[in-house]
């Protein structure tokens, strides 16, 4: 196989022709730029916080991020945050690539732990709830890293969210929200999160959104990034497991299927966000963050681990 560009051996098959090494890294860039020039994802002179894990698509977004910032002169200071949920033997490798990575690259990191902020690991968490409760890992795990997130990089002064969230990632979530017929809420997906309206909640955006989960993990490998390439454990007991499973094995079978559920997808859009509810934001009486609820779902699961 040939570059349909220069002729040297290509790396990627696309629907609209191979790529070599070099075509490939531009292609993906240029990709990527444009998204974030086409959404306006990243605005000028902003503090701006990279959600990050130290796997490849977080990896891969905390590098383009500076690399955008650098190509266009644009003065936004950055760091890095990484939650650390404490799942043993996978999040103590990953944050050990990410804090190599922030060192060599100059990017200032915060962590943040389940274990400090509410007391419990997700290894301790976990079990716990197993009696209490039907709630899988990535329940607890979802809510509290969502939370966190939120909530230091606001104390972080950080004035948006950007995160590795690619078009695999968003193809499943758009399908779960339509099994699980939570499509009240699907107006809150897409290349941007949330309407950067509400006070205390930090907008969130996808600069990788057109970017499948294959060209991320081969971005990464082609610019030598020191990546653990291993799933977290917990990953099979999630319903996303199931619903990424089904899909690859469609993409195998009809190609571009992902991309049309992304294209589909940002074409209702527009009626989505008209249609969705708009919710009562309240302030949690337990920890003054932003909650639906008196009591925000972080407090609730906390409490239900620590009075059983
Ligand atoms: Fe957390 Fe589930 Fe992701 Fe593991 S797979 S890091 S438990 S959300």
């Amino acid at each position: 196989m040939q570059c349909g560009k220069c002729g040297q051996p290509a790396v990627l098959v696309l629907q609209h022709g191979n790529l070599c090494k070099k075509h490939f890294l531009n292609y993906f860039e240029d990709k990527v730029f444009k998204t974030i020039n086409r959404y306006h994802l990243i605005g000028r002179a902003e503090n701006l916080c990279v959600a990050t894990s130290g796997g490849k698509d977080s990896l891969t977004v905390l590098h383009l991020t500076q690399k955008y910032l650098k190509k266009y002169k644009l003065k936004a200071t950055l760091f890095a945050l990484a939650i650390d949920e404490g799942i043993a033997d996978y999040r103590e490798k990953t944050l050990s690539d990410l804090q190599e990575f922030c060192k060599k690259n100059k990017v200032k990191l915060k962590i943040v732990s389940f274990k400090d902020e509410f007391g419990l690991e997700l290894n301790q968490a976990f079990p716990k709830f197993k009696t209490n409760t039907n709630k899988k890992p990535c329940n607890v795990c979802g809510v509290w890293r969502r939370y966190l997130l939120n909530k230091y990089a606001k104390k972080f002064g950080a004035k948006l969210i950007i995160t590795g969230h690619n078009l695999d990632d968003e193809a499943q979530v758009i399908l779960m929200n339509i099994f699980k017929a939570n499509t009240k809420l699907a107006g809150r997906l897409g290349p941007i999160s949330g309407t950067g309206e509400q006070e205390g909640f930090i907008q969130r955006v996808k600069p990788l959104y057109f970017c499948t989960e294959k060209e991320v993990r081969l971005y990464a490998y082609l610019k030598g990034f020191k990546v653990h390439f291993a799933e977290c454990p917990y990953s099979q007991q999630g319903y996303r497991h199931h619903i990424q499973a089904m899909l690859n094995d469609f993409e195998n079978q009809y190609a571009g299927t992902k991309q049309g559920i992304i294209n589909s997808f940002l074409e209702l859009l527009p009626q989505l966000k008209q249609a969705e509810p708009t919710a009562q934001i309240k302030v949690c009486k337990r920890c003054q963050e932003l909650a639906n609820q008196d009591v925000c779902n972080a407090c609730k699961l906390k409490e239900a681990i620590i009075h059983g």
